[in-house]
């Protein structure tokens, strides 16, 4: 159990239970006043202990003093201290300390006292107090754990021993509670965080369990928040995931659930924050799956209504995903990557929908759900980075250019190829934002390298259809060119043949646009698709890249040879430049070059590299100036 209450500057709250009037006011005296006794106390104090009838005393509260350390209850009785102690838990009003008597005839003793007391309040700091050395301190650790926090004291017990006790325990607690206010909850909204709500699940499956009762998870996921955060800075975003925590809490059935308050297995309802702009709610004790279908209903209907923050009125939606206990799930785990896979399923069917989880998404889409989570988050975890693959001038022996090509080194999977989730990242539209990185990062790098008199060449990057389609594509490019400021002609897209196919119209058109910038257009993966050479005139590109497969055969086979030169004349004829993609041995290079192919990039001469991998390279280009062309290829090659 965690329960957080209070403020730390709060008095230290004390209950002292003792049969013995005159030992309970020796404790009033000793905790009331931070100084010495001030003559008018004294009397005050006189007075009211000889006027005061004795049965009043049992449950009265010291009044406050002017720097008030202590707030301190008595209670005169076991059954009384441990009756105290329930009703400070359920006023969320808890004792930090409590001094118990070791004897307290006719009634129970101070043990019995010490051990329900444990088990209403796990923090409480005990304190048991007794005039006999025949007590045995082994017997009472092993009854009220946890031992550190059970102490003694032994009667006639000094007044500075007391007060400095009450002190120590009283700031040890608050100390307790602030490590668990950091461990336990979120600093922003104040919600309990992923840690608590894992303990929380657990404790509520086991109790389900015991109880036959259902319970369910229902996470939700803003399907905006990056967008607001991005376009309105992170104070913006900030204001609206603490304005959605507000609006998710007093919908919940108990009630606002405030922050750091008592949250127990017992509780109706648990909200918790994820991280980033994910919610869990955890509800337990439903009467059927409806139950929790309607919540999310509710939180999705609130939370489409305009959020108003300090400067700006924002739109917001949330996806939810539900799993249930105990249909989809036996542990806390389970459940959890259930409700978060269901809302995933209910993100990619649009905007504000809810989705039950159901072993189809387990069976079939599991494994790529859960990678196209991964992927989405492969952005903001910096998982992503791109690598660069020289392309040689085959005349000169210089590096005329690089392409970039991505790569995913995911926490999870590895390295993962472009060629396993491009295709995912397409298909869900993640491509969109990964392309416009990809874009930016390149013209960075290139305008880093050009401004650092390493190269006067150009960056290839490849784009997918879903980025050419986007009506805003040329816009993303010009402000690109423009933030990087790295002259269009240090710019290659390369698009690949089926991708201006699709739409021949609008493809002439963003080409000619391109062109007219300075930006130059590579033909990529060139003879794998049908395309005749006079419709790709109308596109007007720059330059082909004879697809790898061609070349890979065509020092063995005569037809695969045939078709490269074909290719490469054609392109001559035509004006086009010319990329032999995947060069990987001499007899490749030897018949490109006979063919006077204009560049070619490939495992011969360099594997995609790293950024400072390229650098190193591009650092040896500048030392071979005086170099024939053939020998600088050569040591080019020899260092990558
Ligand atoms: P691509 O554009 O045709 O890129 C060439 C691929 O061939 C790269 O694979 C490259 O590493 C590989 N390659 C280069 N030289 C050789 C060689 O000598 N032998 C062999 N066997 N392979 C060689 P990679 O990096 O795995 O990329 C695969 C594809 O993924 C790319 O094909 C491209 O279509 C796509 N891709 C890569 N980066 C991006 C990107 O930023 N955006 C988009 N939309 N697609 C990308
Ligand atoms: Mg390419
Ligand atoms: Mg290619």
């Amino acid at each position: 159990m965690v329960t957080l209450s209070g403020n730390l500057r709060e008095p230290i709250r004390v209950l002292i239970v003792d049969d013995e009037q005159t030992i309970r006011d020796a404790y009033a005296q000793i905790l009331s006043r931070p100084q010495e006794t001030s003559g008018k106390q004294a009397i005050n104090e006189m007075r009211s202990r000889l006027f005061r009838k004795q049965e009043e005393v049992t449950a009265q509260v010291v009044p406050a003093n002017s720097i008030e350390q202590f707030s301190v209850e008595y209670c005169s009785g076991a059954e009384a201290a441990v009756e105290a102690c329930r009703q400070a838990c359920a006023a969320n009003q808890r004792f930090n300390v409590v001094f118990i008597d070791m004897r307290m005839p006719p009634g129970p003793d101070g043990v019995w006292a010490a051990e329900r007391i444990r088990a209403i309040d796990g923090d409480i700091e005990i304190v048991v107090c007794t005039a006999f050395s025949d007590v045995d301190i082994s017997m009472i650790s092993q009854r009220v754990q946890p031992a550190e926090k059970l102490f003694y004291l032994q009667k006639p017990f000094s007044s500075h021993a007391v007060r400095a006790l009450t002190l120590a325990l009283g700031h040890k607690w608050a100390a307790h509670r602030r490590i668990a206010r950091l461990a336990y909850f979120d600093s922003l909204t104040g919600l309990p965080n992923r840690n608590l709500f894992n303990d929380q699940l657990s404790l509520a499956i086991d109790q389900a369990r015991a109880q036959h009762s259902k319970l369910a998870v229902l996470y939700f996921d803003l399907d905006n928040f990056k967008r607001v955060n991005d376009t309105l800075g992170h104070g913006v975003g900030d204001e609206l995931l603490c304005t959605v925590s507000k609006r998710i809490s007093n919908l919940l059935p108990n009630g606002e659930q405030s922050s750091h308050q008592q949250i127990t297995a017992s509780s109706k309802v648990t909200l918790a924050r994820m991280g980033g702009d994910e919610f869990v709610v955890l509800l337990n004790d439903i009467a059927s799956p409806e139950e929790a279908r309607m919540l999310a209903d509710k939180v999705v209907d609130a939370l489409q209504e305009p959020v108003t923050l300090s400067l700006h009125q924002v739109l917001t939606t949330t996806s939810v995903g539900i799993a249930l206990y105990p249909a989809n799930g036996d542990n806390a785990e389970d459940l959890f990557r259930h409700a978060d896979l269901a809302m995933y399923f209910a993100k990619r069917q649009g905007p504000g929908r809810v989705a039950y989880f159901n072993e189809t998404m387990n069976a079939g889409g599991l494994k790529r759900l859960t990678f196209e989570a991964r992927l989405r988050e492969a952005l903001d975890r910096n998982e992503l980075v791109l690598h660069y693959q020289p392309q040689f001038n085959l005349a000169t022996g210089t590096i005329a250019g690089f392409e970039a090509l991505l790569r995913w080194n995911s926490a999870e999977y590895g390295e993962v190829s472009p060629a396993d989730f491009i295709p995912l990242a397409e298909e869900t539209g993640l491509i969109l934002p990964i392309g416009q990185w990809v874009l930016k990062s390149a013209c960075e790098q290139m305008k880093r390298w050009r401004d650092a008199g390493l190269i006067n060449g150009h960056v290839a990057v490849n784009v997918s259809a879903l980025q050419l389609a986007q009506p805003d594509f040329l816009a993303a490019v010009v402000d690109v060119l423009r933030e990087t400021e790295l002259p269009a002609q240090c710019l290659e897209i390369e698009v690949t043949e089926s991708l201006l196919m699709q739409d021949e119209a609008r493809s002439v058109d963003i080409c000619k646009h391109l062109r007219a910038m300075g930006v130059t257009i590579a033909l990529d993966d060139f003879g794998t698709g049908y395309s005749s050479l006079s419709r790709l005139r109308r596109f007007a590109v720059d330059r082909l890249k004879i697809d790898r497969a061609f070349v890979q055969d065509m020092h063995a086979n005569l037809e695969d040879r045939t078709l490269c030169n074909a290719i490469i004349r054609m392109a001559q004829t035509l004006g086009l430049s010319v990329v032999a993609e995947g060069v990987e041995n001499f007899s490749q290079l030897l018949l490109l070059q006979e063919e006077k192919c204009e560049l070619a990039q490939g495992y011969l001469f360099s594997k995609p590299l790293t950024v400072p991998a390229a650098e190193e390279l591009l650092r040896r280009g500048t030392e071979t100036h005086d170099l024939s062309n053939t020998r600088r290829m050569a040591v080019l090659m020899s260092s990558s």
